[in-house]
């Protein structure tokens, strides 16, 4: 008997070798089965939980593996990898980027090496642009009466325009935070303002520089065609594009998935979990057992597990 090198293996090791490899296989298949959540915010953007509460709340509902995928940081990615190490759920270190586009774009970068030296000066940039944003966003609303300064908590750099849209709610502004976008922020609104951001390109590079994995999120959020966009994306080096989301109708996701499966992408599920900012919202919502998520669930687990 043989091994797959080549050298002489005795029978009785060789049944312990494929009767190890079955158990191995087996273990690896329940796995892959377990609910997993690969786009999750903590407070450290603009979700309410701290991240170590981001751990907990997606562990309680049967969640197994996770990504912390805050705004153009990774602050609160020591905290929740403390966290998950703990409870004993596997953890992604990620974040979510907002690219140069037509419309919206946001590209996950899953399972970053966070300290990686072209990503951490990429995201001072992006905080510094983020910060001259909401200050502007703030100066414009207080030009018209609205001043949000005392409700906007904590470091105004990392605020996203939920965050304001939250303040606008606090301050009496907006029966909620839908009615503030309408009034406030969108383009053609009186707070509405932009800064330059990365193009796609830079962002997937990135993303591929601190050895991640590049995903499009709610691809349908934009309005962009992805039957268009997709094959422009992948070209730049995307690897996922996330096929369940809440923003995704049931129809929408076959959309995603079948693209994905022609362009050989993998499929990512991911509830954009914001805590009380978006109570509807819960961990693990988007997971579903079909073959295809545990095709992405091996993937991912055959990856080197992170540390920090
Ligand atoms: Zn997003
Ligand atoms: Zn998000």
């Amino acid at each position: 008997m043989k091994t797959l090198d080549g050298a002489a293996c005795p029978p009785y090791l060789y049944e312990r070798r494929n009767k190890q490899k079955t158990m191995a296989n087996l273990l690896a298949h329940k796995t892959a089965q377990e609910p997993f959540d690969l786009h999750l915010h903590s407070n450290c953007s603009d979700g309410s939980d701290t991240p170590a509460q981001v751990v907990r709340a997606a562990s309680e509902r049967g969640v197994t593996m996770l990504a912390l995928t805050d705004h153009d940081n990774v602050l609160g990615v020591p905290e929740a990898m403390a966290e998950a190490a703990k409870i004993g759920v596997r953890f992604l270190p990620s974040i979510e980027m907002d690219a140069e586009w037509s419309h919206e774009m946001h590209i996950l970068g899953l399972d970053i090496d966070t300290q990686e030296p072209r990503m951490q000066e990429a995201l001072v940039i992006a905080l510094r642009r983020r910060g001259e944003r909401n200050r502007e966003i703030v100066q414009r609303l207080l030009n018209i009466g609205c001043d949000i300064r005392e409700h906007l908590q904590g470091e105004i750099g990392a605020a996203t325009r939920l965050n304001i849209a939250i303040a606008l709610v606090k301050g009496g502004f907006a029966a909620d935070t839908r009615d503030a976008f309408a009034k406030y922020l969108r383009r053609g609104c009186p707070g509405f303002y932009t800064v330059e951001r990365f193009s796609p390109e830079t962002i997937v590079q990135l993303i591929l520089g601190a050895g991640g994995v590049p995903v499009w999120a709610h691809p349908m959020n934009g309005h962009a065609d992805p039957h268009k966009v997709a094959p422009m994306l992948k070209e730049l080096g995307l690897m996922g594009m996330e096929g369940f989301h809440p923003s995704l109708s049931e129809g929408d996701s076959v959309v995603i998935t079948s693209i994905a499966r022609q362009m050989g992408l993998i499929v990512t599920c991911g509830s954009d979990y914001h805590g009380d900012h978006r109570p509807a919202v819960v961990p693990g919502q988007t997971w579903r057992d079909t073959a295809l998520l545990h095709q992405t669930r091996e993937f991912l687990e055959a990856r080197p597990q992170r540390a920090l």
